[in-house]
């Protein structure tokens, strides 16, 4: 059974009613790592639905945070901000609300293209409406107990002037002040800015510590899953101590975790926000369509690391999803087939009903990446296409599929495809002198090529059974040479059909002639 439906019936067994909680502190760009765990959590949402339980999925940002320090991707202007909350400070472009805003936005709009049914909830507005206000109140009711947890369960220590809320300085809007005293609903303290006040504790004026906050948001949320990264699911981490105090001090159960292994960026190590280690989502979701960012998340277990290469490793993952598609429709076969048809249907963005009766026509992502760099225009393309497939028309659903693959591909050709795979097409002849072996070549592939069936693999099948005592390396490096310029090239085959049968022979015949 598909990851997934295994996680959706454990938490039937439970209840039919359920909240799932994701999030991401907006400190920097979100990057495709993140993607893993709202889609994780879109995923369970959408298994815990179509066999019949409610199921309600929180996006939580965390914009109530402080600015830790100044990334390496912010002016030395922000050092004046470390410490402040990530939604109070000013927007980096000045064209949003806050810095939270700014990098949360993009991200929630990439979530839309996902097909990703979300509420989104900013702690920023939680503690000001007053949704913290009572868990706070018990909270700081049960201090000493939650020292005793934190400190027992995570095997740390905790200073002696710990307390379980951060007041926000009333002076200098920072984080960290040091407390003085409590009497409800106010917490008193002093600055290191010299300011005394007090905070509160019903309003924004002040936070609870992560460990501390993480299961009062359980609590008052009504949360029953979760995925979380690894590292707040260590043993005495974050989940461990957060389970003792929804436990003991709001008397309820955590949620069910579904902790979720890293995406590592080829070659770089695992993604991070403040290494500046990152393939933003939105940058993802401009070189691949949206049903194959789900596709990455959706076959892989969730404890299991995904290898992320956005250069050629983008190419074999279309690859796959549009494997997985034959597979769904029974076009190719595989051996153990049921959970490679669900990962298939969850990948959809729009759900399983919108799963059309017929496959549409397939065209391999290499192609397209070969076809933009042969034209900017969609209806040559088009043509083009329809040309090396040897049909009449495309259908509505292949055509656009179509429309979204090339923009995809034009942009991952401008931004992340490796030198290798880029070429241009030389409109004149490229200067160079053949052998006298190269020109019996090109002369028998002339006559080849002008009786065949003009498709990709007749047209590579010519030039592979032409190259006689040439050998085929040779061969095709020369008809790269001839056609680009350069000694490599796509794949020759489905590339000069692309091209059309006039032109090809036009140039075979220039290069007799030199
Ligand atoms: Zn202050």
């Amino acid at each position: 059974m598909h990851w997934a439906d295994v996680t959706a019936e454990e938490l039937l067994k439970k209840g039919k009613d359920h909240t799932i909680a994701t999030g991401i502190t907006p400190s920097g760009h979100i990057h495709v790592g993140n993607m893993r765990e709202i889609l994780t959590g879109d995923l369970i949402h959408r298994a815990l639905k179509e066999k019949g339980g409610h199921s309600t999925l929180i996006y939580l940002g965390d914009t109530f945070d402080p600015l830790r320090k100044v990334y390496p991707f912010l002016g030395p202007s922000y050092e004046r901000y470390v410490g402040m909350p990530l939604s109070e400070i000013p927007c980096p472009c000045g064209g949003h609300e806050s810095y939270a805003i700014h990098f949360l936005e993009p991200f929630l709009k990439s979530l839309e293209k996902l097909g990703v049914e979300q509420k989104t909830l900013l702690t920023h507005e939680l503690y000001k409406n007053g949704e913290y206000a009572e868990g706070a109140k018990r909270v700081l009711e049960n201090k000493e107990k939650i020292r005793e947890i934190l400190e027992r369960v995570s095997k740390r220590s905790l200073p002696k002037n710990w307390f379980p809320y951060t007041p926000k300085c009333g002076e200098c809007g920072k984080f960290g002040a040091e407390v003085t005293g409590y009497d409800y609903p106010f917490v008193h303290y002093t600055c290191e800015c010299t300011h005394k006040g007090k905070a509160d504790i019903r309003k924004d004026d002040g936070k609870l510590p992560w460990r501390v906050d993480w299961p009062t948001r359980w609590w008052f949320l009504g949360v029953t899953c979760e995925p979380f990264g690894k590292d707040h699911g260590a043993a005495g981490g974050s989940y461990d101590t957060g389970t003792e105090i929804v436990e003991k001090i709001f008397n309820r159960s955590p949620p069910y975790p579904v902790m979720y292994e890293w995406i590592q960026l080829k070659g770089k190590g695992a993604m991070s926000s403040s290494t500046g280690v990152v393939v933003t989502g939105v940058e993802m979701l401009n070189i691949t369509p949206p049903e194959v960012l789900r596709f990455l998340i959706a076959k892989q277990n969730p404890f299991r690391h995904i290898d992320f290469d956005p250069g050629l490793g983008i190419l074999n993952l279309v690859d796959e999803y549009d494997r997985y598609e034959r597979i769904y429709y029974g076009v190719e076969s595989a051996p153990d087939t049921g959970d490679m048809k669900r990962a298939y249907e969850l990948s959809v963005p729009q759900g399983e009903s919108a799963i059309p009766e017929e496959m549409a026509l397939q065209v391999p992502y290499r192609h397209i990446v070969t076809l933009v760099q042969l034209t900017e225009d969609m209806e040559e393309l088009k043509a083009r296409i329809m040309r090396t497939e040897g049909i009449e028309t495309l259908g509505r659903e292949a055509e656009e599929r179509l429309r979204k693959r090339v923009e995809c591909a034009r942009y991952w050709v401008d931004s992340f495809a490796p030198e290798g795979v880029k070429f241009s097409l030389q409109m004149e002849m490229p200067s160079f002198i053949p052998s006298p072996g190269e020109r019996e070549f090109l002369g028998r592939l002339t006559k080849v090529l002008s009786t065949i069936p003009w498709e990709a693999e007749e047209v590579h099948k010519g030039i592979h059974d032409t190259s006689g005592a040439l050998g085929t390396k040779k061969s095709f490096t020369l008809l790269y040479r001839i056609f680009l310029g350069k000694n490599r090239g796509p794949r020759l085959g489905f590339f000069l059909s692309s091209l059309g049968r006039e032109f090809v022979l036009k140039r075979l015949k220039e290069g007799m002639e030199v």
